[in-house]
């Protein structure tokens, strides 16, 4: 049967709108964020929170993230930053000489892309420093614009995640020089810190890393793995002023990086202390 004039009317209509529909779903998609599926406070959650318990509620954010107390904020960063131990070519940092009740947040790769990460980050007012590998981030470097948009710093973690040690210095190079070019055109920033995946590095990746514009090859003290629990590479079994903490992401069967964040900032503060910012130090 032919439709009548009307009728076609009508579908049109309802083409338009289911067409328009679905343009408002592709445009609200964000599809390089993974959400995990724990319970937490979303945007949306986060805003009727607020409106429904009012300032008092908005200004006790740390409530919201299982914390039973603020974290503090960091003393004044130094006038300068510190002297790191003279290195040809470059230092190597595993954890900052200072005095200052403080530690640092890193994380490396950029696999994990939890929009309710950026949440954390921008409501605890966490200064954190992202090493990203762009094999790892993929398409997703919008997820990482929005930590920058909200105080995170991004660093450098190469190209590919190749294990550096060994390899000729044009491959090195390569890998940093390239994740230096790749962070510069997303986001006009040029890293002057480098973490080299598995932590492993020869004289080559110094000099191939000095090269590349970086100033300081930085490791860590402290690095957490994927259940959530904290080896130390070397010194005391605990957090101690001026340790650097890394912490990976992506270990798809492990807890999220919020969860993970979560539980370290209550055994940081467990030990009176709290979370300044690496590239004040460094
Ligand atoms: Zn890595």
């Amino acid at each position: 049967m032919r439709p009548t004039p009307r009728l076609r009317v009508v579908s049109a209509v309802v083409l338009a709108a289911v067409v328009l529909a679905s343009a408002l779903l592709t445009g609200c998609a964000r599809p390089t964020a993974t959400v995990a599926p724990e319970a937490g406070p979303s945007h949306e959650r986060s805003h009727s929170a607020r409106s429904a318990k009012g300032p008092t509620h908005a200004a006790q954010p740390y409530r919201r993230w299982g914390l039973t107390a603020p974290l503090p904020a960091p003393p004044s960063p130094p006038a300068r930053r510190l002297r790191l131990p003279d290195a040809d070519p470059l230092p190597v940092v595993h954890r900052v000489p200072t005095r200052d009740k403080v530690v640092f947040l890193t994380y490396d790769d950029g696999a994990e892309k939890d929009p309710r990460f950026v949440d954390l980050v921008r409501e605890l007012r966490l200064p954190v420093s992202m090493f990203l590998t762009d094999s790892v981030v993929g398409p997703g470097y919008g997820h990482f614009a929005r930590l920058r948009s909200v105080g995170a710093s991004i660093q450098n973690h190469t190209l590919d995640h190749a294990a550096l040690r060994g390899l000729p210095y044009t491959g090195q190079r390569a890998e940093i020089c390239g994740q230096q070019n790749k962070l510069r055109a997303r986001f006009g920033i040029r890293p002057r810190l480098f973490r080299p995946p598995y932590g492993t590095y020869d004289t080559t990746t110094l000099r191939a890393a000095r090269d590349c514009g970086i100033t300081a090859v930085t490791l860590w003290r402290a690095a957490m793995e994927a259940d959530g629990e904290l080896t130390y590479a070397h010194g005391p079994a605990h957090l101690r002023p001026g340790d650097i903490i890394s912490v990976p992401s992506g270990e798809p069967t492990g807890r999220s990086l919020r969860d993970r964040t979560t539980r370290l900032l209550r055994d940081i503060q467990g030990r009176g202390l709290t979370v300044a910012r690496l590239e004040d130090y460094i």
